[in-house]
């Protein structure tokens, strides 16, 4: 049994109009599901990805409108890294990215920004052989679009109190001292730990909720059955609708979830037009008239390809 790789991400937003057309526009990805975030249903999920919503490309928003801008600190993840195909893609993107991201550096191998909430994130050359996972936007060529994740960084006092759960319990394999990799049978993913800030670490906009790991449906249970084995208390199986979940906290912190790769954002939706209006699973649709008009509006995700 192998995780196969980063799921999705979840962060937080403030300000969600500027997250669509952050995610959308600048960076070229594919709003993949507009709806609400299960547990308030009167603010947005807001998931991006590649054409088809795939795990492994899945980054997704709550919409917390107005909270404070928070920092990463010990026990949480501090910077999504996605892949792109080369050094002529950092290239593009290093132009690209002036004066819509913050803090844009660049290094050999490696394109560093902050998203206008202060998410970090990385571009880096992929050394991999997994299919690369790609949204199309008419500004970005294929060839420099990102290619879904590669990586989440978090900080950690001490990786050794991890190690046991992930290599024993979810079978990642260590790669160096402070790295593992969850690779199953069709991505990899790596979690890596760094050395944490003095200052203590803050929930809000611009930091990460949680990541989850993808498994295969027939394997869930079982992943279930094997983080409560070890005392981690995980939460029921829930039914996401688009895919389960399973969420526990890992000895260092960060919250894990593990998550299907099925069945998937086109159970509800025509796959032409993912991500365009405001879905809701059927246990919220008798909702669907009181949170329209609570809700934020929100920029069209695609307006180069609306049709009418
Ligand atoms: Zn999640």
């Amino acid at each position: 049994m192998r995780l196969d790789g980063i799921h999705h991400v979840t962060c937080i937003t403030a300000d969600a109009p500027r997250n669509v057309d952050f995610y959308t526009r600048v960076l070229g990805l594919r709003m993949v599901k507009k709806t609400v975030n299960q547990d308030d249903p009167t603010v947005y999920h807001l998931f991006y990805a590649d054409e088809q919503g795939s795990p492994g490309a899945d980054i997704t928003f709550f919409e917390y409108p107005g909270v404070r801008r928070g920092r990463a600190g010990a026990g949480m993840v501090h910077t999504v890294d996605w892949r792109v195909a080369s050094e002529e893609a950092l290239d593009f993107w290093e132009a690209r990215l002036a004066g819509e991201a913050q803090r844009v550096t660049r290094s050999e191998g490696v394109l560093s920004f902050e998203d206008p909430e202060g998410l970090r994130q990385r571009l880096v050359v992929s050394h991999t052989s997994d299919a690369p996972l790609l949204a199309e936007h008419p500004e970005v060529p294929a060839e420099h679009a990102l290619q879904g994740f590669d990586a989440v960084r978090a900080y950690a006092v001490d990786p050794e109190a991890s190690r046991t759960l992930l290599e024993d319990v979810l079978e990642l394999r260590a790669v160096d001292a402070s790295s593992w990799e969850a690779r199953g049978a069709s991505r990899g993913g790596l979690y890596v730990y760094d050395e944490p800030p003095a200052d203590r670490g803050l929930s809000g906009a611009g930091t990460v909720h949680h990541v989850a790991w993808a498994s295969e449906l027939e394997d869930h249970a079982a992943w279930h059955e094997r983080v409560a084995a070890v005392g981690l208390r995980p939460s029921p199986i829930i039914d996401r609708f688009w895919f389960r979940s399973i969420y526990f906290r890992e000895p260092s912190g960060v919250l894990f979830e593990i998550a299907t790769k099925g069945p998937g954002f086109a159970v509800d939706e025509d796959p032409e037009h993912l991500g365009e209006a405001l879905v809701l699973p059927p246990a919220f649709e008798h909702l669907r008239a009181q949170l329209e008009p609570v809700l934020t509006p929100l920029p069209h995700p695609r307006p180069w390809a609306r049709t009418g």
